[in-house]
């Protein structure tokens, strides 16, 4: 049925928050919402009568059957039934994850990378979130510090879960001192009321050297051990530091202190094995890396429920490699996820059906060929950051082909500590590849690029002084694209 007005003259009554409404972005052809005559631009204002707040609504009203939206359409507000069946996909993608504005956090930590960006970049990498729908629609994490009885009460009727919440410590006044917030002492009281109703939480503690390590470690771990025993797992990630950080307090970790982390996280296991059944904390594979020790074997990451969070990367890349993997586990893009990535439908329905990995994929990817480029038989260059290269150079040894390289891409954008690839910028990629020959393939992993394929400083793939194959982060993606040659 196409759209109706419901009045030509009267201005629409919500014309005055018109950016809050989502705004149609696509529209999938033949889907009920083409027929029903949804176009891209249109505003939806209300569904079956009611305004959606997010995704996460508009996503649970679109899946009734014969659907009423009010749309604004050119300032003229349309009746638009839309028949179909319920849970058939309304086929309509929306512009935004968050209709009613990002809960934005009232948190100032010190190690806070946000705070160590340069001026001029994109203005929503500036954005401080901490609201519990984007931990549940891109495994963001929240403080909790601005969690309310109505968001309990909505994850709990929703079932948003898992939820990924920041824990740091469990001292109520050492938590308090690093997100310097008063409410941070109490606020993990909602961790704990989140546990007690079944949602599955994800807890990650930043370690910062001097301040959170240490004792202060074990008695995080403690802590945990005594109040939250039935997380679901703890990621322990070391403090990143660029070269435009502030705080003085704020520094790298040495090598032995990276040690002592990994020796506290696999003492911890053990207890935690032996009084809960399961290991719970594991060190993100940077600290491995960091204090020149190998990766834990595969089994002991009990299924990687944390890899989104650079928990066990290394292992599975190596198992996807060598073809000993079943499934691939994509992109990990960190926590610029929600900034670039597309809050469709389709995601959130993938989440919300248990699939932890926004952008992941299910079966190994092909490499997309950008620009026309070299021979297929040409020499290859696979960049990667600093870290992975770390971990993709043995693996490309062990292949015995002297066709092959890996280029370690230098994050001097970033500078500091800042070693990951999902921080790649144009700049650097640039940077290296103008010292690199002509007529070479060069592999670029997609996990350093959004999804209209800009780096995070804006740079396109077109600016490149070489062309590049960008390839799914995943190693099945990564072999399939080097027997292409
Ligand atoms: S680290 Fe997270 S909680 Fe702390 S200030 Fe930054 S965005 Fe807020």
């Amino acid at each position: 049925m196409p759209p109706v007005p419901t009045s030509s003259t009267a201005p629409a009554p919500t014309t005055g928050r018109r950016s809050l409404a989502p705004v149609v972005v696509s529209v999938a052809p033949g889907s009920p919402g083409e027929r029903a005559g949804l176009v891209v631009g249109d505003e939806i204002l209300r569904v079956n009568g009611e305004t959606p707040r997010d995704i996460i609504e508009w996503k649970l009203a679109t899946d009734d059957a014969d659907v009423e939206l009010d749309v604004l359409r050119g300032g003229i507000e349309l009746d638009v039934a839309v028949a179909k069946l319920a849970g058939e996909p309304l086929g309509a993608e929306v512009s935004s994850a968050v209709f009613d504005r990002v809960r934005t956090c009232d948190n100032h930590c010190e190690f806070c990378f946000i705070y160590q960006l340069p001026k001029g970049m994109r203005r929503s990498l500036y954005l401080k979130d901490d609201d519990y729908r984007l931990s549940f629609l891109y495994g963001n994490f929240t403080t909790l510090t601005r969690f309310t009885e109505a968001d309990l009460e909505r994850v709990v009727t929703e079932r948003l879960s898992p939820l990924h919440v920041s824990i740091h410590a469990t001292d109520p006044d050492v938590r308090s001192q690093m997100l310097k917030n008063p409410r941070g002492g109490m606020s993990l009281r909602w961790l704990r009321a989140l546990l007690d109703h079944g949602i599955v939480v994800r807890g990650q503690i930043v370690v910062c050297p001097g301040v959170n390590d240490g004792p202060v470690l074990d008695d995080t771990m403690a802590g945990i051990l005594d109040r939250f025993p039935d997380l679901d797992s703890v990621a322990v990630v070391p403090l990143g530091v660029s070269r435009f950080n502030g705080e003085a307090a704020m520094r790298e970790h040495t090598t032995a202190e990276a040690r002592d982390v990994v020796d506290t996280v696999a003492d911890w296991q053990d207890v935690f094995r032996s009084t809960v059944g399961r290991r719970m904390v594991y060190a993100a594979d940077e600290y491995y890396l960091m204090a020149d020790r190998p990766f834990p074997p595969a089994e002991t990451y009990d299924g990687f429920p944390m890899h989104e969070d650079g928990i066990g990367m290394a292992r599975t890349f190596e198992a996807e490699f060598e073809g000993r993997a079943d499934t691939t586990t994509g992109v990990q893009r960190g926590f610029f996820a929600a900034v670039d990535a597309p809050p469709n439908p389709a995601a959130y329905t993938a989440l919300h059906a248990g699939s932890c990995g926004a952008g992941s994929s299910g079966a190994p990817t092909a490499s997309t060929t950008v620009t026309l480029g070299p021979r297929r038989d040409a020499p290859v260059g696979v960049l990667t950051g600093a870290l992975g290269e770390r971990v993709i150079r043995p693996l490309i040894e062990g292949l015995g082909r002297r066709d092959v390289r890996t280029i370690a891409v230098d994050n001097r954008f970033f500078g500091g500590n800042t070693g990951v690839t999902g921080l790649i910028t144009g700049a650097d990629v640039s940077r290296v590849l103008a010292d690199e020959p002509d007529g070479h393939r060069y592999l670029l992993p997609d996990v350093c690029l959004s999804d209209d394929d800009r780096f995070l400083d804006g740079v396109t793939l077109d600016a490149l002084p070489r062309p590049v194959e960008v390839v799914a982060t995943d190693g099945a993606a990564l072999r399939a694209a080097l027997e292409r040659s």
